[in-house]
């Protein structure tokens, strides 16, 4: 077997670079992991341009939306074979703390999660943008034979649709509102629909993406540039009385100000989208009138098994969010056109090999 790999650095601010690494050795309880699909997620190329106020810092190697396929394993490794085809869940937590033993493990203080700002101090986890990784067996999701490493690498992001969609309380017959149709949008409002919400309402600016929720089943993707315009179109599709639920995944003041209006009295918002820089603002005066319960998401939490088992029983097609597909060796063309072209761009994965 060859000794090393390709790896995208990111080597400062808005650049990558490609170099080679030595293939890790998986340690004890580890699977060595021959990638094959990482998706590109708003919080790399959030990294990517701004280091996420300092807490992480360049070189690192970006990506967390990881699939692949057994290569070897570390000492003790009983539950995986070479050549199982895996989904990575990212993040590696403590086991002991209140947060662990509560199942609420995504709270977890000494969580390491691949590519991503951990507790301040503790150090950063080189992530997924290259050949091989190793990674802790038991965070390593076998993937159903109908299920390709491409729908693997995308389990990430519907986990995070799935605990969005648990958080709000979701159940049949709802009416929900889902702002933002970004990759975390869409896959909100896939999960939605298998908690069975009768309808899906879609808000976004860009058309492009709102084109791809329709694509994706939303019942009305509805521009949201002019917010009088589509309050009043809400208003119109929940007959004058206002969404059960939104999620929101814009993080964008603006956005969550409108699906605070679209709400029924008594609804459940929940946020996802994240502003780095703090500057997400909420109209509590809203919320307390109507008495609106805001809850929010961190990740996700013992969530991939049945994320796995959504998309192989055909409840989604996870492929269908993919908009571009890029070879690993092309990594630094694709981070580049994912900052510069977001309105061209729903969801860029690498293919690895
Ligand atoms: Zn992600
Ligand atoms: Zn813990």
């Amino acid at each position: 077997m060859k000794k090393t790999m390709l790896a995208a650095l990111m080597v400062g601010p808005g650049e990558i670079r490609m170099v080679e690494r030595d293939i890790p050795v998986p340690g004890p309880g580890q699977a060595l992991i021959r990638l094959e699909y990482v998706g590109v997620c708003g919080s790399d190329l959030h990294i990517l341009e701004k280091d996420w106020g300092g807490r992480i810092t360049a070189p690192h190697i970006l990506g967390h939306e990881c699939a692949g396929v057994v290569a070897g394993l570390g000492p003790g490794v009983a539950e995986l074979a070479v050549g199982d085809r895996v989904a990575l869940e990212p993040g590696k937590t403590c086991g002991k703390c209140e947060f662990c033993k509560t199942g609420r493990y995504n709270l977890c203080r000494e969580v390491k999660f691949l590519a991503a700002p951990n507790t301040p101090g503790s150090p950063q986890v080189d992530g997924a943008f290259r050949e091989y990784l190793a990674h802790d067996a038991d965070l390593c999701f076998k993937l159903p034979d109908n299920l390709s490493t491409l729908e693997g690498a995308l389990i990430e992001p519907l986990a995070v649709g799935f605990h969005a969609a648990n958080q709000g309380g979701a159940r049949p017959g709802q009416t929900a509102v889902v702002a933002g149709a970004g990759c975390i949008g869409l896959v909100s409002m896939l999960a939605l629909r298998i908690c069975g919400v009768a309808r899906v309402i879609v808000l976004d600016v860009m058309d492009n993406r709102l084109a791809k929720a329709a694509e994706l089943g939303a019942d009305a993707a509805i521009n949201s540039r002019d917010p009088a315009a589509a309050a009043r179109r809400i208003l119109e599709l929940t007959g004058g009385r206002g969404a059960d639920l939104a999620i929101d995944t814009s993080g964008v003041s603006a956005a969550v100000e409108q699906v605070v209006r679209a709400l029924k009295k008594g609804a459940n918002l929940v946020l996802v989208g994240y502003s780095p820089d703090g500057s997400l603002t909420i109209p509590l005066r809203e919320v307390i009138n109507n008495e609106i319960t805001l809850k929010s998401v961190f990740r996700y939490r013992n969530i991939y098994p049945m994320a796995i088992q959504s998309a192989a029983a055909g409840l989604v097609d996870l492929k269908r969010i993919v908009t571009n597909v890029y070879p690993l060796s092309e990594a630094p063309r694709a981070m580049e056109e994912g900052l510069k072209n977001k309105a061209g761009i729903v969801k860029s994965v690498l293919k690895m090999r």
